[in-house]
């Protein structure tokens, strides 16, 4: 193994990766780097401050926040030109749902040396446990929150030939896995929850039999959501699903426009479909 030895640091900002859960998750690298580091940029100083100390580092901390005023991200970018300053997020991977896009974008422009040090990353770990597809996966990041845009945003993926990872929390989940139910029927589905930590859990099943385990047992702390792919080459729906297909994405759209997407979503004839969606809608 060709092993990078850091005992001095070269100026420039390092991306790194911490635990998202299990503390033992830190690597090599990472502990070494934040103990060699001038200063690390985190989300919040008393998170990333016990994690500092359990590791026996002491470098200065600077909140950061993309959507913060432009301050924060000038000290920090003025300081990595000099000096080596470690990017972290609360937990896992940055810039993973994350802050770290624009100040790794501006590092770059400014010819700051940016190095990535890997490590634990929710999405990534979720998919090695869950037992889905894994050859093709889209992070679809957080569903949003309002029903009419997370039905547009299920629909808009549905397409896809690969696996969705998606970002949950335990308030919203049964409403995802309700809209997936609609909008994704006959998905395989796997709610990856608490991963390594205690209570970590991974539960698979359809989209309604996980929304009703989760109904009868509101589900804590935090939660990455997976839907399988369609099923390969699978079967052309038939008459219930088309109309299930078709009511679930009248709910967002026009009847013509619900036909074209259903259409196609599964190469079927349109104007049939328009038909069907005026009968659905007459009743
Ligand atoms: N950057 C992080 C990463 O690389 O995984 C993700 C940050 S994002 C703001 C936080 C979300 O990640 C949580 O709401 C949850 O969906 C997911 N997550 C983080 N840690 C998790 C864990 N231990 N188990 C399950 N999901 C987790």
């Amino acid at each position: 193994m060709n092993q990078a030895p850091e005992p001095s640091l070269k100026a420039g900002l390092y991306i790194v990766a911490t635990p998202i859960g299990n503390l033992g998750d830190i690597t090599l690298r990472a502990a070494e780097t934040l103990r060699g580091v001038a200063a690390v940029a985190c989300e919040d100083t008393r998170v990333t401050g016990r994690l500092l100390h359990h590791l026996g580092a002491k470098p200065r901390m600077i909140r950061y926040d993309d959507h913060a005023d432009g301050r924060a991200r000038e000290a920090i970018l003025g300081l990595a030109t000099e000096a080596a300053v470690a990017l972290v997020s609360d937990a896992g991977t940055p810039l993973i749902s994350d802050p770290g896009f624009r100040l790794v974008r501006e590092a770059r422009e400014r010819g700051i040396a940016v190095t990535s040090l890997p490590g634990p990353s929710a999405g990534i770990v979720a998919l090695t446990l869950a037992g889905l597809p894994t050859d093709r996966f889209v992070f679809a990041g957080f569903l949003p929150a309002k029903a009419k845009a997370r039905s547009e945003a299920l629909l808009e993926l549905a397409a896809i030939r690969a696996t969705l990872v998606f970002y949950e929390t335990g308030p919203r989940l049964v409403a995802s896995l309700e809209a997936i139910d609609k909008g994704l029927p006959g998905r395989d589905v796997a709610v990856a929850r608490e991963l390594t930590k205690l209570f970590e859990e991974c539960r698979t099943g359809s989209a309604a039999e996980l929304a009703k385990h989760y109904r009868e047992n509101p589900p804590k702390g935090e939660i990455v959501l997976l839907v399988g792919p369609p099923a390969e080459g699978g079967a052309a729906p038939d008459a219930l699903e088309i109309d299930r297909l078709l009511t679930a994405a009248m709910e967002n759209a026009k009847a013509s426009q619900a036909a074209g997407e259903v259409a196609r979503m599964h190469g079927l004839d349109r104007k049939a479909l328009y038909a069907r969606a005026l009968e659905l809608q007459g009743r």
